[in-house]
C-alpha cells in the first residue's frame, strides 16, 4: 500500500505575492499620481534545461520516488509546472517519425526541422542562427553546461552548425569562434593534441591553449571549478562523457547542479545585459539506452536539483527571469506496469552502481561464478534467472530491442522483472515531451506545439523578427 504524504506548500504562494505586488503598485500610483513603471517584456535571464531522453514518465517515476522514499517534492513538477505553464512538444525529425538528439536540439535551438544527424542545419540545408547566437548578439552572456561531451549533438546544436554530428573537431572549433562565456562538461579528448594521451583529434591543435589565449580560465576538476573566476571559463572534467550520478567520483568530478551553480555565479560576474544558460543532463538518455532505471532516477533527481537553483534565482529576479524545462525526446518507453508499490521503489533504491559500471566490473568474458558474485554484492535481493545468467556468460543479446551489451541487457531485464519498471526498447521513442515554463514569457510555451515553436518563442522574446 502506498502511503499518502502531502507536500508542504510554501507559506507564501506566488499568487499571493503577485496579488500583493499588484495592490502595492496600485497604492503607489494613487498616492503619487505616477503610472506604474513599465515591466520589461523580454527576460534578462533565460535558463534552458534539457533532460536528454527524458519523458513524462521519467519525470513522474522520479517524482514518486522522491515523494515516497524521501518525503520530498520535485521542483519541476511542484514549482515550475504548478506556478508556471505546461505544454507539450512534438519530437519527430524531418526524415523520421523518431528523432535523434541532433535533429531535436536543432529544432529547439534554431526553429527549423532537421534531418537526424544534422547539427544546427535545417532540412533544406539552410544554416540558421541559434537562440544562443542571437542572445550573444544582443549582448547577453551565454553558458553551456552538460554532463555529456561538450561537442555532443545537443549542446552543439545550440552553438554550432555541421552537417554531421560526428564532426567533433569542427564543433570544438566553432565553440572557439562563438566564445560562450561559460562552457562546462566532458570531452577533453577533442581539445588536446593527438600526441597527448587520451586525445582523439587527428591533428596537433591544442584547443585548450587556444581558449586560454582568448582569455579563458581553464579548469579540469571539482575543486578547480569551485574556485574559478573571470569573464570566461572553460571546464572539461573528463576525456569523454561525465559519469552517471551513481558512479561519480565526488572528490574529482562536479555534479550537474554544481556546474549549474558555478555557471550562474560566473555568468553574473560584471553582467549588465543578462544571460542565456543551457543545462543538459545527457545521463537521462544514456540510462534509457541501457535500461537502467536506478541511474535514470538518480540523474533525474540531480537534474531537478539544478532546476531548483534556477527556481531560487527566479524568486530573486521574478520580473527578469524565464526558466524553461524540456527534453529533446523520450528514450526507452519506460513505464511502471503491474501495480508496483513502495517496495519496488525501495528495490530500485537499493542498487548502488550503474549497469555500465556493472558491465565494466564483469569485463567482456565473465565466468558464471563472477556473475553470481556481482549480483550478490551489488544487486542484493535480486535473483538472476538461469537464462539471463547464460545470456551474459555466452554473450548473447536478449533481442533486438535490448541493449547491445549482453551483460547490461540481462541485468536490465532482471531489474525490470523485479521492480515492474519496464522498457519497450533501448532506443528513442516518438513520445511528445513536456515543456514547463516559469517567468517572463512563460505563457508562450503553453499548449500542444511543434518543437520548432520553442526556438521561435525564444527568438520573439529576444526581439529577433526574422
Ligand atoms: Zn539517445
Amino acid at each position: 500500500m502506498i502511503s499518502r504524504i502531502s507536500f508542504r506548500r510554501s507559506a507564501f504562494p506566488a499568487a499571493i505575492t503577485a496579488l500583493l505586488a499588484a495592490s502595492l503598485s496600485l497604492v503607489f500610483s494613487l498616492v503619487t499620481g505616477a503610472s506604474e513603471p513599465t515591466r520589461p517584456v523580454a527576460p534578462k535571464y533565460i535558463f534552458i534545461f534539457l533532460a536528454d531522453g527524458g519523458g513524462i514518465t521519467h519525470m513522474e517515476i522520479t517524482r514518486m520516488y522522491n515523494r515516497h522514499l524521501y518525503n520530498e517534492g520535485l521542483t519541476i513538477a511542484d514549482k515550475i509546472m504548478k506556478e508556471g505553464s505546461v505544454g507539450l512538444l512534438t519530437t519527430h525529425a524531418a526524415d523520421s517519425l523518431v528523432t535523434d538528439s541532433s535533429a531535436a536540439a536543432t529544432a529547439l535551438a534554431c526553429g527549423c526541422k532537421a534531418k537526424n544527424g544534422a547539427v544546427g542545419t535545417c532540412e533544406d540545408g539552410v544554416i540558421p542562427k541559434t537562440v544562443m547566437e542571437v542572445a550573444k548578439e544582443r549582448g547577453m552572456r551565454i553558458g553551456i553546461v552538460t554532463n555529456s561531451t561538450v561537442y555532443d549533438a545537443t549542446p552543439a546544436s545550440f552553438a554550432g552548425h555541421v552537417s554531421n554530428r560526428r564532426l567533433y573537431a569542427t564543433i570544438v572549433d566553432q565553440y572557439l569562434q562563438l566564445e560562450p562565456e561559460v562552457l562546462l562538461g566532458g570531452g577533453r579528448d577533442q581539445f588536446i593534441p593527438r600526441s597527448r594521451p587520451g586525445s582523439r583529434r587527428r591533428d596537433d591543435a591544442d584547443v585548450i591553449a587556444a581558449f586560454q589565449k582568448k582569455g579563458y580560465a581553464y579548469v579540469s576538476d571539482r575543486p578547480g571549478l569551485s574556485q574559478a573566476k573571470g569573464g570566461k571559463v572553460l571546464g572539461l572534467f573528463g576525456l569523454r562523457d561525465l559519469s552517471f550520478e551513481l558512479d561519480r567520483d565526488k572528490s574529482r568530478e562536479p555534479s550537474l547542479s554544481e556546474m549549474t551553480q558555478a555557471a550562474i555565479r560566473l555568468l553574473q560576474e560584471g553582467n549588465r545585459r543578462g544571460f542565456m544558460l543551457l543545462i543538459e543532463n545527457e545521463n537521462i538518455d544514456s540510462a534509457g539506452h541501457i535500461m537502467d532505471v536506478t541511474s535514470l532516477i538518480q540523474d533525474y533527481r540531480e537534474f531537478d536539483r539544478a532546476v531548483a537553483l534556477a527556481y531560487e534565482f527566479y524568486r530573486k529576479h521574478p520580473s527578469e527571469t524565464l526558466v524553461l524545462v524540456t527534453s529533446d525526446h523520450e528514450t526507452g518507453g519506460l513505464s511502471f506496469s503491474g501495480y508496483p508499490s513502495v517496495k519496488e521503489l525501495q528495490k530500485i533504491q537499493s542498487i548502488r552502481i550503474s549497469l555500465s559500471k556493472a558491465a565494466e566490473i564483469l569485463g567482456p568474458s565473465p565466468s558464471p561464478e563472477a556473475v553470481d558474485r556481482l549480483v550478490a554484492e551489488h544487486f542484493k535481493g535480486f535473483t538472476l534467472r538461469p537464462e539471463l545468467r547464460e545470456a551474459i556468460v555466452k554473450k548473447r543479446r536478449l533481442g533486438p530491442t535490448y541493449p547491445s551489451n549482453p551483460t547490461v541487457g540481462a541485468l536490465g531485464a532482471m531489474i525490470a522483472n523485479e521492480t515492474k519498471a519496464f522498457w519497450i526498447s533501448a532506443g528513442h521513442t516518438n513520445q511528445p515531451v513536456f515543456v514547463a515554463a516559469l517567468g517572463v514569457g512563460a505563457e508562450k510555451f503553453r499548449g500542444y506545439q511543434d518543437n520548432t515553436d520553442f526556438a521561435k518563442h525564444l527568438f520573439a522574446l529576444l526581439g529577433k523578427t526574422k
